[in-house]
């Protein structure tokens, strides 16, 4: 047994995981969790881009993404740097793709324009917010493993820069649609290396059973780069690999690199073509809760640099210029969820226990990770600062599904009650771009702050707005 820091009340009778200790202030942020500009305010409220969250929800109501648009630029531009930095003497620099899928609107798009980032689509929905926000077509990427004849069609129409080819039907569809609009499209290859990345680990295996990409060993990938250099239609651009998500060392990406590098070696021997280009992917981890250590955009970026410049050597092949695609670990930590509580339920398990369910406005409707993925995250209490005893708590939604939790166990002041400000944070990716009616409970809000405003740049959604797709 676990000796506990605060004594046999709190500790083995509610059941906490391992991991989660009885914070010494229960009031106090977590380290790493939260986005650059939140803080506690004197009067204890939690505030976030100069404003008081009891402000931001009185204008936007709740439950709302809080998105702090300085976090988020500033972690765009991170990367951006740490990797042309990393990569400026081996290759003159780095691109980063920022992966839509984690969450995207046409606010971001501006912002990851400005910032100098790329753009990584993997539908025609995503493509066209990019468009719309005002990315530049070449500085945009097509991926997906069942891309549409339009979805293609319109890609390469619009100028992207690069299509992913994931399967060998790809090629002359790209081809075609390339030759159709009297342009010649740049095209990456999806390699899968097989590995496989887990959170604190990773397998690295000869095949991988899953559906994207083209396989390395089973000589898939090496037929499909001979496709693509037999239509002229189309520009060679580099390999692509991406091994998962949440990872967080450079093992992973080690393995990945050295198989996909030595293709890339073999492309330019065997038909004399020197890939310019090599994107390694995304899948950069991020803190939810105290177990998660993430590496910073810095440490991520001198591991992959060491890594590649001496697969290369090896090799003897020049190093190509390099393209990651983070999205979690721009989007997640930039945002919080901004709840407020219903209820609050105290529950007897069995042995005497109790654990105790406070209910918020919301639920896996807007952060579907908890169910689909058993994904932990913390809470705090947002609206004001408590000096009562913390108690184990599962922060539950509104939805009629007991599957329907947020936070599974977090320590909450005793005295959370009805009416109180709750705040999830690290939500700002795969969850609003996850998010889903169920219940006909409308989606939230996105709203950003920042020196002082906050503004809807996703505004909530209506109960007019699902019953207008109900045409009777
Ligand atoms: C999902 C995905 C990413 C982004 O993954 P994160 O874990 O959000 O960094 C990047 N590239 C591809 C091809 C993906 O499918």
């Amino acid at each position: 047994m676990r000796a506990h820091p605060a004594g046999a009340l709190h500790a083995e009778g509610y059941g906490a995981p391992a991991w989660l200790s009885v914070p010494a202030d229960v009031n106090a942020l977590v380290p790493g969790l939260w986005s650059a500009t939140a803080s506690r305010g004197e009067d204890g409220a939690l505030r976030v881009g100069g404003l008081d969250v009891a402000a931001i929800a009185a204008e936007h109501g709740t439950a709302a993404y809080v998105l702090d648009e300085v976090d988020f630029r500033a972690r765009a531009r991170a990367f951006r740097d740490a990797f042309d930095a990393a990569f400026a003497d081996a290759c003159g620099g780095a691109d980063v793709y920022y992966a839509a899928k984690a969450f995207t609107c046409t606010a971001v798009a501006r912002w990851l324009a400005e910032e100098g980032l790329s753009y990584d689509a993997c539908t025609g929905g995503e493509l066209a917010v990019g468009l719309r926000g005002g990315m530049p077509p070449e500085r945009m990427l097509l991926h997906g493993n069942n891309k549409s004849d339009a979805e293609i069609a319109r890609a390469v129409r619009a100028g992207l820069g690069r299509v992913v080819v994931d399967n060998l039907g790809d090629v002359d569809r790209i081809a075609d649609a390339a030759a159709a609009h009297g342009v010649r499209q740049g095209v990456l290859v999806r390699v899968t290396v097989g590995v496989e990345a887990h959170t604190h680990s990773y397998i690295a295996t000869a095949h991988e059973d899953q559906k994207f990409g083209l396989s390395l060993a089973g000589g898939d990938a090496a037929a499909a780069v001979a496709a693509v250099l037999a239509r002229p239609e189309l520009d060679l651009r580099g390999l692509h690999s991406h091994i998962g998500s949440q990872i967080f060392d450079v093992a992973g990406f080690e393995v990945a690199a050295r198989r996909v590098l030595g293709l890339h070696a073999a492309v330019a021997r065997e038909h004399g073509h020197a890939m310019p280009e090599l994107d390694l992917g995304g899948g950069f981890g991020v803190a939810y809760t105290t177990q998660h250590d993430p590496l910073t955009p810095e440490q991520l970026a001198k591991g992959m640099a060491e890594v590649v410049v001496e697969a290369c050597a090896a090799l003897r092949v020049p190093v190509p210029r390099i393209s990651v695609e983070p999205g979690r670990a721009i989007a997640g930590p930039s945002t919080f969820t901004l709840y407020r509580v219903g209820t609050v339920k105290d529950v007897e398990l069995d042995g005497g226990a109790r654990r105790r369910y406070v209910a918020v406005d919301g639920g896996m409707s807007d952060n579907i990770r908890t169910a689909l993925y058993d994904a932990d995250y913390s809470a705090t209490l947002a609206g004001r600062a408590s000096s009562a005893p913390p108690v184990l708590s599962r922060v539950v939604g509104k939805h009629c599904e007991s599957g329907d939790v947020v936070v599974k166990d977090e320590f909450l002041p005793g005295d959370v009650g009805p009416g109180d400000l709750l705040a999830v944070p690290g939500t700002g990716a795969y969850c609003r771009s996850m998010a889903n009616q169920y219940n006909h409970v409308p989606r939230p809000p996105v709203v950003a702050v920042r020196d002082g405003v906050a503004r809807a740049v996703v505004r909530r959604e209506t109960e007019e707005d699902l019953l207008a797709l109900d045409v009777g």
